[in-house]
């Protein structure tokens, strides 16, 4: 199986470049922080404490979570329902990070993302991809970017969706999430030796896109 792995920090511009490169290369996109951004909605929705170890923990039995695709576009549900929207709200990003530093919800999700790679042609991206879910995967790449930059990006692409945001609070926000990514203990986000490494920062999109074909092993 073709396995594309991309890890990075968030707003590296991840999931823009990995869908694009499973649309030109006819395979699918998996992005795994939705599943984790679908177990920190779950907690929310309970009202359950996301740092809550045990409470989170409690909740991973009776929780199911299925990735569909329609047209090649990733749909999330979660007990049944798509939850491909509600995920993307902005206090969200935070539970998510949060319950993903919790060892029960990644080996869920783990085997999940694993099984997945083992039957299908996928590009996916996330933290630990590299370094822990596919770590024999033919393709790695590392994709960042400057705080500065990234938060940049986020600001445009908000202030373009028409919502009021202030720059210092997201750079602020994405050095939060930098620091939980990097410093939890299991499976942190981490640069392995073998992973392509690729600075976005002066690159357009399809710069980027275009780079990263230009490395991968068929
Ligand atoms: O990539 P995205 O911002 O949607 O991911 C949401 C959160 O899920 C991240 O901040 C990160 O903490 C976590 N995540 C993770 N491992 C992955 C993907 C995402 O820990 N493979």
């Amino acid at each position: 199986m073709l396995n594309i792995a991309i890890d990075g920090p968030s707003g590296a511009g991840k999931s823009t470049i990995a869908k694009e490169i499973a649309k030109r290369l006819n395979i699918i996109y998996l992005d795994t922080g939705a599943m984790y951004r679908a177990i920190g909605l779950k907690a929310v929705r309970l009202g359950i404490d996301t740092e809550d170890v045990q409470g989170v923990t409690g909740i991973l039995d009776s929780t199911q979570i299925e990735i569909k695709y329609e047209d090649g576009v990733q749909i999330i549900y979660l007990d049944g329902e798509d939850v491909s929207t509600a995920i993307r709200e902005h206090h969200i990003s935070k539970a998510a990070s949060n319950v993903s530093k919790i060892p029960a919800v990644r080996l869920k999700l783990v085997a999940m993302q694993r099984e997945i790679a083992a039957k299908n042609n996928v590009v996916l991206d996330g933290r630990d991809i590299t370094s822990y879910v596919l770590k024999d995967a033919n393709n790695k790449f590392y994709l960042t970017a400057t705080p500065e930059e990234r938060a940049k990006r986020r600001y445009k692409e908000l202030v373009e969706k028409g919502q009021n945001v202030d720059y210092e609070t997201i750079l602020a926000d994405i050095n939060d999430r930098d620091y939980n990514d990097t410093h939890r203990d299991f499976a942190p986000l981490t640069r392995t030796e073998d992973s392509v490494f690729i600075d976005s920062t002066e690159l357009t999109i399809e710069q980027a896109i275009e780079k990263i074909l230009s490395y991968i092993k068929m």
